[in-house]
């Protein structure tokens, strides 16, 4: 293989910038040409693509976001689209392409192969619901940001002696909320894959306001319920005062941990040792911190199960 390219594609997620620059300097490192694409598929289709050199990826590697721009791409949805996006990259001789992205992204990738370009991909979102790693690029960012800003909410919490209901991303994923909920020393946490009574909640509530606890925390994954409607449904059960706080994108954006540039570096120069051992139809990920390659007809089949022990250990602590 004498010629790949980048894309970044579905939600932006911190550490992706690492995974560019990782993979597009390791292809300079093995004498290959190597083209960025810009928009993702959308950028393939538009022909977007232009060739990079060292300099491309520079200064960004700390930098949160994409330097290639995401998009959604209905256009590559259909097979008319996807041809036009293998036609670009065959009339540059491009014959291996590095999507870094989503379990979406994934399934864009895949399809692509069946065109004749070799696709490999890179898991980055900040859900960690991709099967076929431990962990995916802009996770760990998005946790510690979630837990910095629920700290906040807990010095309020304190002084004012509440109960907050914080609204966190994770639509089919528990993940963020599982683990902020338990980092941040939550007394409730609603996932998507578990059921959780809301009369439950209300009598831990309440056991904990007849032992003096005068506020309490509340992490829901936006998948379960909004915020406002489990304030709604809590005020059915137990008189108390709640507030609500939804954090939004500010779980998205941001400064890439040192861990996320890691994983990113790892993954993106792993993906192009796999286009060049001619790998394609894979994902890229790391199981017990060795590098893994994970098909990915495997990776759509497969869902990233949740861990049970860590729901149970935050409920243990949060008597
Ligand atoms: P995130 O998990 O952050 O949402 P994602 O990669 O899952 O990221 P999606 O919007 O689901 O984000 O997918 C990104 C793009 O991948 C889509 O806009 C579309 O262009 C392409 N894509 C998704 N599913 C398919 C599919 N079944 N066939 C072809 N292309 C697809």
């Amino acid at each position: 293989m004498r010629k790949i390219a980048v894309l970044t594609s579905g939600g932006d997620a911190p550490g992706m910038n690492a995974a560019i620059r990782s993979a597009v300097r390791k292809a300079i490192y093995e004498n290959i040409e190597v083209y960025i694409v810009s928009h993702g598929f959308n950028g393939l289709i538009h022909n977007n693509i232009k060739r990079a050199d060292l300099g491309d990826v520079g200064d960004i590697i700390h930098r949160g976001g994409t330097a290639l721009y995401s998009a959604r791409s209905e256009e590559f949805k259909t097979l008319a689209g996807r041809q036009k996006a293998a036609d670009n990259l065959k009339a540059l001789g491009i014959e291996g392409l590095i999507v870094i992205g989503g379990d979406g992204s994934y399934a864009g990738a895949d399809k692509l192969q069946e065109l004749g370009i070799n696709t490999v991909g890179v898991p980055a979102t900040i859900d960690n619901d991709i099967f076929g790693t431990d962990v995916t690029i802009g996770y760990d960012t998005a946790l510690n940001t979630i837990v910095d800003m629920i700290d906040r909410i807990r010095d309020t919490a304190t002084s004012h002696e509440r109960t907050f209901i914080i609204e966190v991303m994770g639509r089919d994923s528990g993940e963020l909320a599982l683990n902020a909920g338990l980092a941040a020393g939550a007394e409730t946490i609603f996932i998507p894959e578990r059921n959780t009574k809301m009369s439950d909640v209300a009598e831990r509530i309440q056991a904990g306001l007849d032992r003096g606890k005068k506020h309490s925390l509340i992490v829901v994954a936006e998948g379960v319920m909004s915020a406002e409607y489990c304030s709604t449904e809590l005020a059915k059960y137990i008189k108390i005062e709640t507030r609500i706080s939804v954090l939004g994108h500010i779980q998205r954006g941001g400064k890439p941990s040192a861990g996320d540039r890691v994983l990113g570096s790892r993954l993106g120069a792993y993906a192009v040792e796999l286009l060049l051992l001619g790998r394609s139809g894979v994902g890229a990920g790391v199981s017990r911190n060795e590098l893994t390659a994970t098909e990915f007809s495997y990776v759509h089949v497969q869902n990233k199960q949740y861990d049970n022990s860590i729901y149970q250990l935050s409920k243990e602590l949060s008597i």
